[in-house]
């Protein structure tokens, strides 16, 4: 087991400092506390965020969340949506999706369905013994043999075994490890709100296609409130980094013509909470560096539209934290934890040719063959319980490890 000596018949504990509280975090440090690990997670928020939409998770990702005995408190969290709505500037249906019938534990296809802070709110709540530091941020790491010293903006420093990162896509700790920029923009922005639930609104998932690459989406949570998405391509890059004032100007202006629900959810802008990022892929050649790892979408986001980016944070926590757990020294247990689980990753990054082009038409041609194609599928569908899973959840087996 990594780090731990027998002193004089006591035996050490081994320690990780976890940085990213979202959802490969508190995962990661659930497997190793379950394992007797020391496990400290720090957090550049305040708290554990809430923002963020309804996010699936699939196959091989329930199975992770049964095995940490959270299934149930995220099957009582889920939003109720009863499928996906294609809708015109009229609000009027151009194809429909419904969700996978049954409670989704038998069938390979259904989803489990959360709103991604509730998940991280359960996750968080599962990892008891861990130490949790909000409101700081690793600022040096210095690794020798024998472990790795990490500075804090806070100004203090303190020794750990192992540090793994699970700071996200964008993540700023990775450069200190792994230098070089190791983000593959989609050229796409995404603004994720909750806004006020009006009357009209239901339990679907409503995409509706504006023309000029832009798309707005309004989706159920079981909060009682709406959430709205608004995604639009660019190639424009640092958006993502305009204070909000500015950001709300650019998707004012952006989707100023646009119509259908979008000028409720402009209107909601300067109040709601939002979420905006620059969609794309993190692709490195390694996800570790002697004692630093790397987990979730740090190592390998495969951006929203693959709809596998939780699931696949989930997996990697289990694999590296049992491997870390069980394997005779670090070294073997983080090349384990990427041989067993980049087939996976790989998969799950290929996108659909065409991804996100043709699901955001420019022009009305682009827009009306669009919604054709929707409109065959669905009908086709019709016969079939659910919409397919993008990529193959539920073809990766968890291995099995010796009980803690
Ligand atoms: C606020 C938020 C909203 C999201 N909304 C959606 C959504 O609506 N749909 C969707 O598909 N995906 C969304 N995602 C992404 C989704 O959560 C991930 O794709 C997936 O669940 C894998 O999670 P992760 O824990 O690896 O990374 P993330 O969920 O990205 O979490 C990273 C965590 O690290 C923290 N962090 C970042 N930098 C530092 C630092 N320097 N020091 C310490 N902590 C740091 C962040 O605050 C965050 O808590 C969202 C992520 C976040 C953070």
């Amino acid at each position: 087991m990594v780090g731990s000596r027998r002193l004089e018949g006591a035996v050490r504990v081994p320690s990780i400092l976890i940085s990213g509280a979202s959802i490969a975090g508190p995962a990661l440090a659930h497997w190793l506390g379950a394992r007797g690990w020391a496990t400290t997670v720090v957090e550049r928020f305040d708290r554990v965020r809430d923002e963020g939409q309804n996010i699936d998770v699939r196959g091989v990702g329930r199975e992770v969340l049964r095995r940490m005995g959270v299934e149930e408190a995220v099957r009582a969290e889920h939003t109720t949506e009863l499928g996906l709505r294609f809708v015109d500037e009229r609000g009027a249906a151009v194809a429909e999706f419904p969700a996978a019938q049954g409670d989704g534990r038998d069938s390979a296809t259904a989803e489990l369905e959360i709103l991604r802070g509730r998940l991280s709110a359960v996750l968080h709540a599962h990892t008891p013994g861990t130490e949790y530091v909000f409101g700081d941020q690793i600022t040096s790491l210095d690794q020798d043999e024998d472990g790795v010293t990490a500075g804090f903006a806070s100004g203090g420093r303190r020794r750990f075994d192992v540090v793994a990162i699970a700071e996200g896509l964008h993540s700023r700790t990775r450069r200190l490890a792994f230098p070089g920029d190791h983000v593959r923009e989609l050229d796409m922005y995404a603004a994720y709100l909750t806004i006020p639930r009006t009357a009209d609104d239901d339990r679907w998932w409503y995409w509706h296609q504006c023309g000029r690459r832009r798309s707005a989406m309004l989706r159920p949570d079981n909060l009682g409130t709406t959430r709205a998405m608004l995604f639009f391509l660019s190639e424009t890059r640092g958006l993502d980094d305009l204070d909000p004032s500015a950001r709300t100007h650019v998707l004012r202006r952006t989707f100023a013509d646009a119509r259908w629900e979008v000028p409720r959810i402009l209107d909601a802008l300067d109040s709601a909470p939002t979420y905006f990022e620059s969609v794309g892929q993190a692709r490195l050649p390694r996800w570790s560096d002697n004692r630093v790892v790397l987990v979730g979408d740090a190592a390998h986001c495969a951006s929203p539209i693959s709809g596998m980016s939780t699931t696949l944070a989930l997996t990697g926590a289990y694999v590296l934290g049992n491997e870390l757990a069980t394997a005779p020294d670090h070294r073997t247990a983080l090349a384990n934890y990427e041989r067993l689980l980049r087939p996976f990753v790989d998969r799950a990054q290929k996108l659909p040719p065409g991804t996100p082009r043709l699901a955001n038409p420019q022009g009305r041609r682009e827009l009306t063959a669009l919604r054709g194609a929707l409109r065959l599928v669905a009908g086709v569908q019709r016969f079939a319980p659910s919409l397919p899973a993008a990529t193959p959840a539920d073809k990766f087996t968890l291995p099995d490890y010796p009980a803690a």
